[in-house]
């Protein structure tokens, strides 16, 4: 079933998205991007005369009620982003009645789902090690079974927009989805944007492919490597990673960031890359700095001889050239993680080199994909969001889908 064929006249739709937005210490949103994320679908369902039923979490609260991460926050700018009224049910779990006298064209927000801790389904106050822990897991599985009824309830109609949270297996991200007729539930505009590109770069890809791996550390990344090496042909890995890669090859890598227990792995990946005919890209020299700072003293040096006392924070201009060579001619472009610290303005030319070329092969019909937290926040820090294919709002969730795993929130409703 997809939203775009779907009529939600007269229909109640409980539609799970990510409204985690960030927050200032006062309440006010710093970055509404998930809201307005989610409008197509929440409009199109309105527009059509249904009900909108809203649920989402905020932060980790853990299972219990904490007034910080309460969505009642960001009714108003909800209300706001929608142009109507927004009823609040300031608990998810007890809404039957609230969402009971919705009419066509109304709207009510739920409080944040994670404020029970049925929505994740971890068991509480019991460790995995711990005795009983089997029965307690078991247990909590049953009350989200429950949990998930109860959302179930309140609605006609299940949709899931919210792709951030999509490769969880929690009450509102998938069990519900099982209390819905197959013809009641479906993927929101976002899910779908998201998942289509994902598709684009797994499947319909055109070549050569280069994707750009980036971001502090190997470990977080060998999944998504790993899988990519079977799919590009060129592979650029950048960042922190980049003086494990060194420091196995016999380099001199001074305070640089360095997974000591992943020297061998750095190793057998630059073996599999030859063995497939993957072109792997490394830096050949960087930005140092003589302490983690923006306004640090800095010099060039190459990655195999990097002076005690200094490490290395950004990409080299050599290095740059090298990315953006195998960069350009792309026709399938895949970018996550910054290639330096970027949050530090002294180390951005690095990431921006990427983003630029990137931006150049979009122009000349490449498809490009940028996401993961880090490098989403680069990409908007350089302002070229709208320069390239496309920007995806998920984190884990991308990267679980990219390396080939099924997300639970679009396996329950397809
Ligand atoms: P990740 O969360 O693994 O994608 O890593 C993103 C983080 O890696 C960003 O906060 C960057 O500042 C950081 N990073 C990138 N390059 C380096 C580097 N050479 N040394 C230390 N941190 C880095």
């Amino acid at each position: 079933m997809s939203i775009d064929n779907f009529n939600f006249a007269n229909k109640k739709a409980i539609v799970r998205v990510d409204f985690n937005v960030p927050l200032d210490e006062n309440g006010n949103i710093t970055d509404d991007t998930r809201i307005r994320g989610a409008l197509p679908t929440l409009k199109k369902i309105l527009n059509d005369g249904g009900s909108l039923i809203i649920m989402s979490h905020m932060g980790k609260p853990k299972g219990k009620v904490n007034p910080k991460f309460s969505l009642a926050q960001i009714k108003d700018a909800v209300a706001k982003a929608l142009g109507c009224d927004v009823e609040f049910a300031p608990d998810c779990a007890k809404a039957a009645e609230a969402a009971k006298d919705l009419k066509p064209g109304e709207v009510l927000l739920l409080e944040n789902l994670r404020f029970y801790p049925e929505e994740e389904g971890k068991p509480v106050g019991i460790e995995k090690t711990d005795a009983g822990y089997e029965a307690a897991k078991k247990e909590m599985k049953e009350r989200q079974k429950e949990f998930a009824k109860t959302l179930a309830s309140y609605a006609d109609v299940y949709v899931n927009d919210a792709f951030g949270t999509a490769h969880r297996k929690h009450a509102s991200t998938a069990v519900i989805a099982d209390y819905f007729d197959q013809q009641d539930k479906m993927l929101g505009y976002l899910m779908e944007k998201e998942v289509k590109a994902v598709d684009n770069i797994l499947s319909d890809i055109k070549r050569p492919f280069t994707a750009i791996m980036g971001g502090s550390k190997v470990s977080t990344k060998i999944g998504i490597i790993e899988n990519l090496m079977d799919k590009v042909d060129n592979l650029i890995l950048c960042g922190g990673m980049t003086y494990t890669f060194a420091k196995a090859l016999g380099g001199k890598i001074g305070e640089s960031l360095c997974e000591d227990d992943k020297l061998d792995l750095a190793l057998e990946i630059m073996k599999k890359a030859k063995e497939k005919g993957v072109n792997l890209v490394l830096g050949t020299d960087c930005v140092a700095g003589d302490s983690f700072s923006n306004d640090c003293n800095t010099q060039i040096c190459s990655v195999m001889d990097i002076p005690e006392g200094w490490e290395g924070m950004d990409a080299g201009p050599e290095t740059r050239k090298s990315f953006a060579a195998v960069i350009e001619p792309a026709k399938t472009i895949l970018w996550n993680g910054p290639a330096g610290v970027f949050e530090f303005d002294t180390f951005t030319a690095g990431s921006r080199a990427i983003a630029d070329a990137i931006v150049k092969a979009t122009e000349n019909g490449a498809f490009s994909l940028v996401g993961g937290g880090d490098s989403v926040a680069c990409i908007n820090k350089f302002g070229l969001a709208d320069q390239v294919s496309y920007v995806s709002t998920g984190g884990g969730a991308l990267l679980e889908a990219i390396e080939g795993k099924v997300l639970p929130g679009v396996a329950a409703v397809k």
